[in-house]
């Protein structure tokens, strides 16, 4: 396993470092609160590092908490895929995995305690009047005229909506406090909505729905989390998430801190839209190799422990956090360099017969360059598969590997030269005539090295060559359907060496030259292997 490089600061874990020494706080206690309304994806893994991270290095502890508070877009299958993604990346959250959905009864006693402190009323306009209401950015609100309602009609009324007695929209809870304000947030928000919808986790119990806002500090609060970590598109609602916190009856105080989102080239990171994907069959699932979710980076091949790393070397601040794939893939090449066996691998095979050999052996190489992990026999016979694009029949200048009465190097084999290209009736090249030099020890430089296998030898294999899923390095939430990438998928027939067919998923394997790969977890099996392009050998994005 790489270890990171260097554990970098940033101002939370600051922050914490100070509270704790002005023993401001005991116990740092941090929370994940994902929704469970989709998979989760890379932007997800930073928040997770952060917070299960800071809990580990400061002894504290972390909750999971899966934010249920909208039956209408969650799911079972949504909360599952989460806790497998978090356990992947090998974080354990303090005791049981919890939910928003725990706390419905003492949330509800909360609306129950503003009501009666005269914090909270029960509004009956409609939707539309009352977002003409809430005014904006450069005038103020106004004030609703069922703001004046007696707390026994706000009493009656809550728990009449509680039951199911009236439609989704028809009344909502509001917190009082001020149709002026100039945060907009603190414009009488909405604490809960009628919905008319079971939940997978309390049935029929609730017809009524709290809001993030109220749900979330005060869910913090109950588990007595002190540092509650969020994305900056809060920074608005923290003097909301205080209101709360002290308008009603809790000896807990967690405070709200902010950092910037996550957001990675070549890819979008709102599960809305990611759900788009999904449902519109651009991808094949939550777990499609090419979608940026923790499923799909698995499949892929990405070990979890690389994805803490790039999280690590993207780090945290309050700084707009646009990160090129560049900074991921390298974190997933310098992962795996350490983990993957090395074998060779034909992806667009063309076929060489060797006129000047007609016996077989086997050829010894590493099975790493650097690291032990034993030797290899590589089959050799007199016809041989290479990769198509190792040969040129016009080659450009400075071109090293095959071409018309050229030489290369085979790898841990012989110097072949190329005597005679052969092509079908429309004049594709089908097969290469070639001789070896049968002299092994003869001396190679500055001729180019290729890999081969032969095809007495080799085992079938179809190859997925994954690509970054958009052309555009920001593809708009408008207009995605347009800049998807025809390649982002390429799936070949080719070759692998014999015995790499029975490597499973997640053990990573490098064919040489071509890339890191694994095993589909999926569709692969020793006798139709299907094998996944983690990631190319060379970054080639740093040079576009
Ligand atoms: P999405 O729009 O992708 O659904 P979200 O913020 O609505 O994102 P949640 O399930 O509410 O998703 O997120 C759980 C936690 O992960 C939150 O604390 C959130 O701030 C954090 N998070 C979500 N997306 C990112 C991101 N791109 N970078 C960093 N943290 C993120
Ligand atoms: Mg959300």
């Amino acid at each position: 396993m790489t270890e990171p490089t260097f554990k970098p600061t940033n101002f939370i874990r600051q922050i914490i470092e100070k509270d704790l020494n002005s023993k401001t706080v005991e116990t740092v206690v941090t929370r994940f609160p994902p929704e469970p309304n989709g998979y989760l994806h890379i932007g997800h893994a930073k928040s997770m590092c952060l917070n299960f991270g800071l809990a580990e290095d400061f002894n504290g502890r972390c909750q999971l908490r899966l934010d249920d508070t909208n039956p209408s877009k969650e799911s079972d299958e949504y909360a599952q895929a989460i806790i497998e993604d978090v356990k992947w990346l090998g974080f354990e959250w303090h005791g049981d995995v919890c939910h928003a959905s725990d706390y419905y009864q003492q949330l509800y006693n909360w609306a129950i305690e503003l009501i009666n402190k005269g914090l909270a009323y029960v509004d009956s306009q409609d939707s539309d009047t009352m977002r003409k209401n809430r005014g904006n950015l450069t005038s103020p609100g106004i004030e609703s005229p069922f703001r004046v309602r007696n707390i026994a009609e706000n009493l009656d009324l809550l728990e009449r909506m509680r039951r199911g007695e009236f439609a989704d929209g028809e009344h909502v809870l509001r917190a009082k406090i001020d149709m002026q304000s100039p945060n907009m947030n603190m414009r009488d928000p909405v604490i809960y909505r009628i919905m008319n919808v079971p939940h997978e986790r309390t049935g029929d119990t609730w017809h009524i729905y709290p809001l993030y806002d109220f749900a979330h500090g005060l869910s913090d609060s109950i588990e007595g989390v002190t540092h509650s970590i969020c994305t900056l598109e809060f920074e608005d609602h923290r003097p909301l998430y205080n209101w709360f916190i002290n308008n009603v009856t809790t000896t807990a105080t967690p405070h709200q801190y902010e950092f910037s989102r996550a957001n990675l080239d070549y890819t979008m990171m709102s599960k809305r839209l990611l759900n788009l994907l999904v449902t519109d069959n651009y991808v094949n699932g939550w777990d499609d190799p090419r979608m940026p979710t923790l499923a799909g980076m698995r499949r892929l091949g990405y070990p979890p422990e690389a994805i803490k790393e790039f999280c690590n070397r993207i780090g945290v601040t309050k700084q707009h956090n646009q990160i090129e794939l560049s900074v991921l893939e390298g974190a997933v090449r310098d992962t795996m360099d350490s983990k993957a066996v090395r074998a060779f691998a034909i992806t667009e095979p063309l076929k060489v017969t060797i006129t000047n050999y007609d016996g077989v052996e086997f050829f010894q190489a590493k099975r790493h360059p650097k690291l032990d992990m034993g030797q290899r026999e590589i089959g050799f016979g007199n016809t041989i598969w290479i990769e198509k694009s190792d040969f040129a029949e016009t080659p450009q200048e400075g071109f090293k590997r095959l071409s018309p009465g050229a030489e290369v190097k085979l790898r841990y084999s012989y110097i072949m030269r190329c005597d005679e290209v052969i092509k079908d009736r429309d004049g594709n090249i089908i097969e290469l005539k070639a001789s070896i030099d049968p002299d092994r020890s003869r001396k190679f430089k500055g001729l180019g090295i290729i890999h081969w296998l032969s095809a007495g030898h080799a085992v079938k294999a179809t190859f997925r060559l994954y690509d970054r899923l958009f052309k555009s390095p920001t593809p708009k939430a408008d207009t995605f359907a347009e800049d998807l990438n025809p390649l982002s998928l390429v799936e070949t027939a080719g070759y692998i060496e014999a015995g790499t067919e029975n490597l499973l998923a997640p053990d990573p394997i490098q064919f040489e030259r071509m890339g890191y790969f694994v095993a589909d977890s999926k569709d692969h099996t020793a006798s139709q292997p299907v094998f996944n392009r983690t990631v190319s050998l060379k970054d080639n994005w740093q040079k576009s």
